[in-house]
């Protein structure tokens, strides 16, 4: 049984995160999303609504599931037993956090290995910072992001 664990912030899951993930679903038996419980880096979903929504994203995955930590993501594999972990690479200015962090969790757990997986070039420029931003201020991003997701949005923002 191949598991691998797709760890992030997922603050909400959009359409960049499930490309890469349903590429990796299809090369591993399990693939459980991770996300972080961190207050750090104050986001607009609770953890709970975060899991929530990618659960309601991903209900047609068969082999997918979602959890939180507040531990390491080198803990977490452990405790998953996955054998890998899944990162995505939008931009070479992705690169050099990604390698220092690859780096980092091969020191803490060598039984796990991190992979990289550009998605889809329609969804290069997608990251959560601006499904946010360009929600708040109108924008229509629908595209972008599953109904459920458009729709906790929505009701977030009041529009
Ligand atoms: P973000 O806020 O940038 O969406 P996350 O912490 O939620 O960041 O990202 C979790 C993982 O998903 C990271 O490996 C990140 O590189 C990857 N990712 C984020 N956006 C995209 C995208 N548009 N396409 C592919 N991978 C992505």
């Amino acid at each position: 049984m191949r598991k691998i664990i797709y760890p992030g912030t997922f603050d909400p899951i959009h359409r960049g995160h499930l490309d890469i993930a349903i590429r990796a679903s299809k090369l591993f038996d399990e693939l459980i999303f991770v996300v972080a419980d961190n207050e750090s880096k104050n986001p607009l979903f609770t953890v709970v609504e975060r899991v929530e929504l990618i659960l309601a994203s991903t209900r047609d995955l068969d082999n997918v599931s979602a959890i939180s930590t507040k531990k390491l993501i080198a803990e977490t594999a452990r405790e998953e037993n996955a054998c890998a972990l899944i990162r995505g690479l939008r931009h070479v200015s992705d690169f050099e956090f990604e390698f220092q962090m690859a780096m980092m969790n091969y020191h803490l757990n060598p039984e796990i290995t991190t992979i990289f997986m550009m998605p889809d070039e329609k969804y290069i420029h997608l990251n959560s910072t601006v499904i946010k931003e360009v929600t708040k201020l109108g924008g229509d991003l629908k595209d972008y992001v599953t109904k459920d997701v458009y729709g906790a949005l929505k009701i977030k923002y009041n529009i």
